[in-house]
């Protein structure tokens, strides 16, 4: 380790991970500076990488070539497509991950990057310096609970759910990050001084929670007694680097609540730490815990649970679906209500966790929180759930942090995707908006233009972007252009080859009878002809690589959609470019009402596309706005 490093990354969760990797690739001399080094990369709640809006980040991430794509395909032990019975944008690549094999995948890999040097450090402190081109203290450097000091032109904070933390179990309260994962009660460590830190720097801040259920031990589960639910025939990997999975497959089992178990939690509501009053803060709406359900889906006599194994050689299983803070007694009493679960024997009870998060309106689109010029946030720091929208974060916050640094400390051009681009542009500036009021997941439907942003082409809209920042390797730039090759003379030769409807007729298609020839583009973009009926008349289909294939297919399906798609988007993309003066005085614009003013001037949009997202915000106000950037704020300045 050395005294000084462009960029420092503090956490080595899915943000931190990210964002170290992201730093290095960019150029940076980069430290991750964590508590354990035996910890980088482990999952704290459920062993799973993707879902649906989930799986596009993970996609785009690769894409950018980032790490999570490539690590879950290493570590996946149940791979499945979920929503496949439905269209290409909405579906969500998913892996239930062998937690042990994730974690020592991503540690080889990050131990390997060049420019990233990693040491287990406790962080307690930034060091802030008044730098004179900047308005607010520049953060510095670090300062380790061991009194190490470390130096940085930017600093990435992603301490996830240890800022603060409070682990409740009943009446219990532990000051946790989280608890380790081994078999007996040992917590890790809340980060307390950083969060007396941001509180001094005036930061907007609150308490969130999220929990997770007891772990369990396989050998005393009755699986004979329940529905399998078996991995993809054929697995689809996350990363554009790979064309197969090779790490064995195994089938999960499912179960569900009975009224018995309703009954138990019921009686025992008072003694939930969530239910008993003694957490404020709010958790995921998307992810409740087993007290949350039996309260708020009252009429439901039962509640599905995935029962998922840890690992290929780990007895333990993860019960998803009961997530809960009450009492040991209480979870060990519904648990035998269970069916499959009545013998089950339990590693560890299950706990809930409440945590500081920063209010993420207090950052820019780079993920720099502004009061505080060279502090970078990622993950759930910002109020998010989930390790895809951490390592999203993570990417965006690593890559600014090292322009940041490049640009020695100053002003830099930033690394962003607006709302069009990709899912991470959705999540930053859903966060950066509208802050959160609640932990914030992603969903296919949070991104309006869907149909574009789907998983299946995240190489083709991101990667070239990603060559253009100089954070993609020379091994990914090599297969991303053979693959864009394959697929430029696949596109020419679909848009030629076709056949009539009389043809077609003669190979067993049926189509309009209208005697218009169709391409083979054409004859993709209808709902009942695929690629398998195609390639009886066409052979040049099955020669082409699987993923070309698919991708023509997928193009051709849309093609319609995405021709309408585009004038909402060329008329996104032109607010966008309206960028609104990071000093612009609100108070002196004249005809904003006092509401809509107030709303300016707490989120200080970037662009008048932002401005006008803000609830409340209206096209009039916009309009004023617009006129007033136009004609009299030059006028003032000179
Ligand atoms: P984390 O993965 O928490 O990583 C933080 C890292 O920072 C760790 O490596 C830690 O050691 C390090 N660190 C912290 N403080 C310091 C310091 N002072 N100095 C040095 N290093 C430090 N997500 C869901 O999507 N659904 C759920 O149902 C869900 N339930 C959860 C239940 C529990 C009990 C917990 C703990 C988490 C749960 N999560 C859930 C959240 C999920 O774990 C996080 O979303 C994800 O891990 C966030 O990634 P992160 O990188 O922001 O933080």
């Amino acid at each position: 380790m050395k005294q000084q490093y462009d960029v420092i990354v503090i956490g080595g969760g899915h943000a931190g991970c990210e964002a170290a990797a992201a730093a290095a690739r960019a150029g940076a001399k980069t430290l991750l500076a964590t508590h354990r080094l035996d910890t980088i990369g482990e999952m704290s709640c459920n062993p799973a990488i993707g879902g649906l809006g989930k799986g596009h980040l993970v996609r785009e991430i690769d894409a950018l070539d980032g790490v999570m794509g490539r690590v879950i395909d290493q570590a996946g032990i149940q791979f499945r497509m979920l929503n496949r019975s439905k269209g290409p944008a909405v579906r969500g690549p998913r892996a239930q991950a062998d937690r042990k094999l994730y974690r020592n995948e991503m540690q080889r890999l990050l131990g390997a990057y060049e420019n990233l040097d990693i040491a287990a450090l406790t962080i307690q402190d930034f060091l802030v310096r008044t730098v004179s081109r900047e308005t607010s203290p520049a953060v510095v450097g670090v300062k380790a609970a061991d009194g190490t000091e470390v130096g940085a032109r930017a600093v990435v904070l992603t301490t996830g759910t240890f800022l603060n933390g409070v682990i409740h179990m009943g009446e219990r309260r532990i000051p946790a990050g989280r608890a380790t994962t081994r078999a007996d009660d040992s917590v890790e460590p809340p980060a307390l001084g950083l969060s007396e830190r941001l509180y001094g720097l005036g930061l907007a801040m609150g308490r969130l929670k999220t929990g997770t259920p007891a772990r369990l031990d396989g050998r005393t589960i009755d699986w004979d007694a329940l529905e399998s639910q078996p991995a993809d025939a054929r697995p689809v990997p996350f990363s554009f680097m790979n064309d197969a999975i090779t790490v064995p497959q195994i089938a999960c089992a499912i179960t569900g609540t009975t009224s018995e178990t309703h009954r138990i939690i019921e009686e025992n509501l008072s003694k939930s730490a969530v239910y008993g009053g003694a957490i404020a803060g709010r958790g995921p709406r998307y992810c409740p815990s087993i007290e949350d359900k039996v309260v708020r889906f009252a009429d439901r006599d039962a509640h599905q649970i995935f029962l998922e194994p840890e690992g290929l050689d780990d007895p333990t299983v993860y019960p998803n679906g009961i997530s809960t803070s009450l009492p040991e007694e209480v979870q060990a009493a519904f648990l035998k209500t269970i069916p499959g679960l009545e013998a089950a024997a339990v590693f560890r009870y299950g706990y809930a966790i409440e945590y500081d998060y920063v209010d993420p309106r207090a950052l820019d689109a780079t993920l720099q929180v502004a009061v505080a010029p060279g502090l970078f946030l990622a993950g759930q720091i910002n109020g998010t759930t989930g390790y895809e929208e951490a390592a999203a974060q993570g990417l965006i916050a690593g890559v600014n942090a090292a322009r940041r640094a490049a640009a020695g400390g100053g002003g830099f051009a930033p690394f962003r995707f607006d709302r069009s681009e990709a899912y991470i542009g959705v999540l930053v500036d859903d966060l950066i908006t509208h802050g959160v009021s609640e932990p914030y997941r992603m969903f296919t439907s949070r991104a309006e233009y869907r149909l574009t942003l789907r998983a299946d082409n995240a190489d083709q809209r991101l990667t070239p972007l990603g060559i253009e920042a100089g954070i993609v390797g020379a091994d990914r730039s090599e297969v991303f252009h053979v693959k864009q090759k394959a697929l430029n003379s696949a596109r020419a030769w679909a848009s030629g080859a076709g056949l009539t409807p009389n043809e077609a007729a003669k190979h067993g298609l049926k189509l309009n009878q209208d005697g218009r020839r169709r391409s083979v583009s054409d004859l993709l973009s209808l709902p009942n002809v695929g690629l398998e009926d195609l390639a009886k008349i066409w052979p040049e289909i099955d020669e082409m690589p699987e993923s070309v294939a698919e991708q023509l297919a997928f193009d051709a399906l849309y093609a319609g959609y995405l021709q309408r798609q585009e004038a909402d988007i060329v008329a996104f993309k032109r607010d966008e470019a309206l960028a609104l003066p990071a000093d612009l005085d609100y108070g002196a614009i004249k005809g904003l009402s006092n509401e809509v003013r107030q709303k300016l001037i707490a989120a200080r949009p970037e662009t008048i596309g932002q401005a006008s997202r803000l609830e409340g915000v209206t096209p009039a106000s916009m309009a004023i706005v617009l006129a007033w950037v136009k004609k009299v704020a030059p006028k003032r300045a000179s």
